[in-house]
């Protein structure tokens, strides 16, 4: 599943292809995504220039003049730049047509994503406006997550991956930064002092950078004759590892389902 790194890295990729560009049209094969492509978004784009591409969470935000076209990868996304026309698969749903001859093609086949339209500002759409901070911001720091941390009692690998609390902080992530941090990923929110949530940031933090240097590599595959983009293989220390020894210590990495996820800890290094 796409997390905010191959998003970020997905932005990164299409970047340079896409922007400045004018949309020529928009040809959608399949509108029942998560949520069905509006019908208006084809006269919404054509015809505009795109002015920015960024990202908020795992939205990819394009801005044109009138609103912003916000795209989500769900699932199984991805979004690739076409320089030659290629005929569409059965999981290819839409095409943006650019000007130059660059296609900017979706791809889905569980059809989780979403291709949306707001005109007003793009913070205030529902699907953004309670959304936490970036974790890679200023904003997302020390005294802001211990702060919110009050008196919570759910666990605090749950806590941070709530996305009112920080936006982007997936399960794999959330196993990854809970490890680098040395904190159990059961104990509660509520109980952790003030200086271990400063290594949580800053763990949280430079799981995200690494993983999305890693994704760096990966960027000539978003400008491709054939498939779709790859999503880079991370070094991950206990995600996944069950039973493993551990990297640190050697003591079997365990598993366990917290918040109705797969979450994996080593009992010696995590407390
Ligand atoms: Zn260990």
């Amino acid at each position: 599943m796409p997390e905010l790194p191959e998003v970020e890295t997905t932005r990164r990729g299409i970047e340079p292809h896409i922007l400045g560009k004018t949309i020529q049209r928009l040809e959608i094969r399949q509108p029942r995504l998560r949520w069905p492509i509006p019908r208006q978004l084809n006269t919404c784009l054509t015809g505009k220039r795109i002015q920015d591409i960024s990202r908020r969470g795992k939205y990819l935000l394009i801005t044109v003049k009138g609103g912003t076209l916000i795209i989500h990868l769900g699932m199984s996304g991805s979004l690739r730049i076409l320089k030659h026309h290629q005929a569409a698969g059965p999981h290819d749903h839409v095409d943006l047509w650019l000007s130059g001859g660059t296609l900017l093609r979706f791809t889905d086949p569980r059809r989780f994503g979403a291709w949306l339209w707001t005109s007003g500002p793009v913070d205030d759409h529902p699907l953004l406006s309670s959304l936490g901070p970036e974790p890679l911001s200023d904003d997302f720091n020390t005294e802001y997550l211990h702060l919110s941390a009050q008196k919570r009692k759910v666990a605090v690998k749950p806590f941070i991956m709530n996305s009112h609390i920080v936006v982007g902080v997936g399960n794999i992530y959330a196993n990854e930064a809970l490890f680098r941090a040395g904190i159990h990923p059961a104990r509660s929110a509520g109980r952790i002092s003030r200086q271990r949530y400063g290594v949580i940031v800053t763990s949280i933090k430079s799981v995200l950078l690494v993983a999305i240097d890693h994704g760096g590599t990966t960027l000539r595959d978003f400008v491709s004759g054939e498939g779709s983009p790859g999503y880079f293989k991370q070094n991950l220390l206990t995600y996944g590892r069950t039973d493993a020894p551990c990297k640190n210590c050697g003591a079997p990495i365990r598993e366990i389902r917290l918040g109705q996820r797969s979450t994996f800890y080593c009992g010696r290094c995590q407390h």
